[in-house]
C-alpha cells in the first residue's frame, strides 16, 4: 500500500528567543496536531547560552529538523548605534540567500514557509519557488493592524508620531496613544523606522498571516482585519488572517540544579504569595531604576523571585542578542548595599535567565513584574496570573495598556518606565495590590479577572474552539 504523503512545512525565526520560542510552539503543533513533517530555519546569535538550550531542546523530542543558519556578520552594513530592529532587518536579509538555497533543494519540497515577521523578504523567493508563503505574527491583532497600516500612515500623519496630540486612529481598531507606538515609530528619521513600514507591504504580499491571540480576546481587531473589515477595506488586504494563539509553552522538564533548587524554593513558599519579577530576553534597567525596584521589593514586604541581570545605562533592550552569563555576585553589585542579606528569607534572585515557564505554572507564584513581552504575556495570562506591566521596549507600551486598560489583568505604574524612574513606594503599592489585592474594590481584581481570560484562552485551544479550529483552516489550506 502506498504511504500518504506527509505534508511538509518550514519555519524561519530570526534571531532573539522572543522569536524563535512561539516558532518553535508553532512547529511542535504542527507535527503533534497535523502530522506534517516540520524544518524550522532558525537564524541564531550564536551567543547565549538559553538559545543553545532551546534549541537542543526542539532536537531532544526528534519533534521537527532544525537548520541553524549562524547570523550573517552585519558589522560593515549598519552603524554601533543602530537599533535591534534595523539589526534583525538586516541580519535576515543577509540570510535571505542561504534561506533561498535550504527552501529550493531541501526534500521533500516543502508546501509553504511560515516566516517571522523580520523575514518578510522570504515570501517573494516562496512566490518564486512555487510554494506558499504565510507570516507569523507572534503578537496580537492589535499588534498587527498597526504594522499593516503604517505605511498609510506614514502618508497621513505629518511630524514625529509621539508629538501628536489625538491618539493614532486605525480603522475598526482601538486607537493608540502616541507614547504606545512600536519603537521603531518613535522617530521616523532612524533607519529602523524605513526597515519597518517595509514590514508591513511585506506581509501584505503573502499568503495569509498568522496572529498569537484568539478570537475571543480581540474580536473587535480581527474583524477589522478580515474581508468586509474597514481596516481591510482600507488596506484593499486579500489575505487571510488565522488567529492560532495562544501559543505558549508547557512547563519544561527540570533539567538543571539551579531550576531544582529553585523549585525547591517555590514548593516552601504559600500559595499565590510570590511576585516573579522578570524583563524577558533582552531587558535592562538603569541602575537607579535597579535599586527603586530592590527597595520596592522590600517594602512591600512580598515574596518575591527575580531574574536580575546587570544593569545598563540607556539601553532598555540591551541583553536583546546576548543574554549574558553574569553570576550572582556580579549582578548583586546592582542592588541596594544589605539587600541580599536582608531579603535572604523572602527573596530568591537568579542570575539571567531562568525557566519562565516551570515559575509561572508554579502553584505559590500570584503575581508577575514584567516587561509585558507578549511571549511572557501569554504566559502568565495561561496560567492566571495577573501582572504588573512594566513596558521597556519593541510593543510592550502597547501590550501594558493592552493588558491594564482593556483586559483589567495588569495594574502599571503611573507615568511609563520608559520616561521616569519608576520609585519605591509605586513599586510597593504595585506589589501589594496584585498579591494580596485592595479591600476598597472587594479583593483581588486583577487575579479575578485574568482568571477569566484564562478560562476564554483554554476554550479557544479546546476541542471545536477557535484558535485550533483556525489552525485546521490553514493545515488544510496548506496540505490541499
Ligand atoms: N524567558 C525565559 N526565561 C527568562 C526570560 C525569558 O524562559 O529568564 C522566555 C519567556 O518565557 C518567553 C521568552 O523568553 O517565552 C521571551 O519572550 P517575550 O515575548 O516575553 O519577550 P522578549 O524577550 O521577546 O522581549
Amino acid at each position: 500500500m502506498e504511504t500518504p504523503k506527509l505534508t511538509h512545512v518550514v519555519l524561519v525565526s530570526s534571531p532573539g528567543l522572543g522569536h524563535l520560542i512561539p516558532v518553535i510552539e508553532l512547529a511542535k503543533r504542527f507535527v503533534l496536531l497535523h502530522n506534517f513533517k516540520v524544518t524550522v530555519i532558525a537564524v541564531t546569535s550564536q551567543t547565549s547560552p538559553a538559545e543553545t538550550q532551546i534549541l537542543n531542546s526542539l532536537l531532544t523530542p526528534s519533534l521537527c529538523h532544525l537548520i541553524d543558519i549562524p547570523s550573517p556578520d552585519i558589522n560593515a552594513l549598519v552603524s554601533p548605534n543602530d537599533a535591534v530592529v534595523t539589526r534583525l532587518c538586516v541580519v535576515m536579509s543577509e540570510a535571505k540567500l542561504a534561506i533561498r538555497s535550504i527552501l529550493s533543494e531541501i526534500n521533500p519540497r516543502p508546501s509553504a514557509v511560515i516566516v517571522d515577521v523580520f523575514s518578510t523578504e522570504t515570501i517573494p523567493i516562496a512566490r518564486e519557488l512555487d510554494i506558499l508563503g504565510y507570516v507569523y505574527i507572534a503578537s496580537h491583532a492589535s499588534m498587527l493592524a498597526l504594522v499593516l497600516y503604517s505605511p498609510v500612515l506614514d502618508e497621513l500623519v505629518e511630524g514625529q508620531y509621539v508629538d501628536q496630540t489625538e491618539p493614532i486612529k486605525i480603522p475598526g481598531c482601538k486607537p493608540v496613544r502616541p507614547e504606545n507606538v512600536f519603537d521603531p515609530m518613535l522617530d521616523r528619521n532612524d533607519r529602523q523606522y524605513t526597515e519597518y513600514l517595509k514590514i508591513g507591504n511585506g506581509v501584505l504580499q503573502s499568503d495569509g498571516v498568522l496572529v498569537n491571540t484568539w478570537e475571543e480576546l480581540q474580536r473587535e481587531e480581527l474583524e477589522a482585519l478580515r474581508e468586509g473589515g474597514s481596516l481591510s477595506e482600507a488596506l484593499n488586504m486579500k489575505i487571510p488572517v488565522y488567529a492560532v494563539g495562544p501559543l505558549v509553552r508547557e512547563p519544561e522538564l527540570v533539567t538543571n540544579s539551579s531550576t531544582e533548587s529553585l523549585v525547591t524554593w517555590l514548593n516552601q513558599q504559600p500559595t499565590q504569595s510570590v511576585v516573579y519579577v522578570s524583563f524577558g530576553s533582552g531587558g535592562t534597567l538603569s541602575s537607579e531604576q535597579m535599586k527603586e525596584l530592590a527597595w520596592g521589593l522590600e517594602l512591600s514586604e512580598q515574596r518575591f523571585l527575580w531574574v536580575v541581570r546587570p544593569s545598563i545605562e540607556g539601553i532598555a533592550d540591551a541583553a536583546f542578542f546576548t543574554t549574558g552569563s553574569s553570576g550572582i555576585d556580579e549582578v548583586a553589585k546592582y542592588l541596594p548595599e544589605g539587600f541580599v542579606s536582608r531579603t535572604r528569607e523572602v527573596g530568591l534572585l537568579v542570575p539571567e535567565w531562568a525557566q519562565q515557564v516551570t515559575i509561572l505554572g508554579h502553584r505559590s507564584i500570584g503575581g508577575f513584574l514584567s516587561h509585558c513581552g507578549w511571549g511572557s504575556t501569554l504566559e502568565s495570562v495561561t496560567n492566571g496570573v495577573p501582572l504588573i506591566a512594566w513596558p521597556l521596549y519593541a510593543e510592550q507600551r502597547m501590550n501594558a495598556a493592552l493588558l491594564a486598560e482593556e483586559l483589567g489583568v495588569a495594574v502599571g505604574p503611573r507615568v511609563l518606565p520608559t520616561k521616569k524612574v519608576v520609585r519605591r513606594e509605586e513599586i510597593e503599592e504595585m506589589v501589594r495590590e496584585v498579591i494580596e489585592g485592595v479591600e476598597s474594590v472587594k479583593g483581588n481584581r486583577v487575579r479575578k479577572r485574568v482568571k477569566e481570560v484564562q478560562q476564554s484562552a483554554m476554550k479557544a485551544l479546546s476541542k471545536g474552539g477557535s484558535s485550533l479550529v483556525a489552525l485546521s483552516q490553514l493545515a488544510n489550506r496548506i496540505s490541499g
